[in-house]
């Protein structure tokens, strides 16, 4: 059953068009993940997505109505923004943050539940400025983890991020994904982690360059290498 469907999104700035006549579905239970290169319109689209940009041409549904109709989808959605930066005595601790995705009063069991599930439980009362870039990410998933969203939408959340941090993440993402069955859209520049975690894959470039099942774009050398050349010729063009 489609849970997101895109129909025809176009994104003007006034000196570039973001999105030019994007379309596509996710169905309730995929890992889909978004690749494309600096300036591809990730960011965009996830803007569109949220509500935080309003002047697209197009149809965006999620759960099977026009999110231009109401703003109750929202309640259905976790959010994992870019890594934000905190100064480092920022006064707001771990708990705080988490606490923040909750609409009603605080749930301790839940919140207790999902600290212990990101492996952040210890770090519970410390001021999140003083965590690292790894641990932090694993605060604003559970920031958005805490309202039981069907839907996790994370934006490039590795950047800057150890490696062992981010296989942690991506163990955590698996999980959510196959065992809490919760649909996850992902962006991410990394093809392999994209080639071992997605079960589809839309490589964007303001266009659609692909969309469809992960093994199929993956095991097609010929495709994957015409957009590698595509999105480094972009790349080349926006430096
Ligand atoms: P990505 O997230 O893939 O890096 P973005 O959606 O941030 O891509 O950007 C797509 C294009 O739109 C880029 O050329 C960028 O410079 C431009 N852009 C993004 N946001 C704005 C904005 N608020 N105003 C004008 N241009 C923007």
């Amino acid at each position: 059953m489609s849970i997101v469907e895109i129909n025809n999104l176009t994104v003007h700035y006034p000196d570039v068009k973001a999105l030019d006549d994007v379309s596509f579905v996710v169905n309730e239970g995929d890992f889909l993940g978004i690749i494309g290169p600096n300036g591809a319109g990730k960011s965009t689209l996830f803007d569109c997505m949220l509500r935080l940009n309003t002047k697209y041409k197009g149809i965006i549904k999620f759960f099977g109505k026009d999110i231009r109709d109401s703003k109750n989808y929202l309640k259905g959605i976790g959010y994992v923004p870019q890594k934000p930066i905190f100064e480092k005595n920022f006064p707001v601790t771990v708990n705080d943050v988490v606490q923040m995705g909750l609409r009603n009063e605080s749930d301790k069991e839940k919140i207790d539940e999902i600290l212990q599930q990101l492996w952040i439980h210890e770090l519970r009362n410390r001021r999140i400025g003083e965590l690292s870039g790894g641990q932090q990410q694993r605060v604003f998933i559970a920031k958005a983890l805490v309202h039981d969203p069907k839907i996790l939408i994370l934006d490039e959340p590795v950047a800057g991020i150890d490696q062992q941090s981010i296989e942690l993440f991506y163990s955590i993402l698996r999980e959510l994904n196959s065992k809490q069955k919760i649909t996850i859209i992902w962006s991410s520049h990394d093809l392999d982690a994209v080639n071992k975690l997605a079960n589809h894959v839309a490589c964007l470039n303001r266009t659609l360059f692909f969309h469809g099942e992960s093994e199929k774009f993956f095991s097609d050398d010929k495709l994957v290498k015409q957009y590698s050349e595509a999105s480094m010729q972009e790349h080349m063009h926006h430096h």
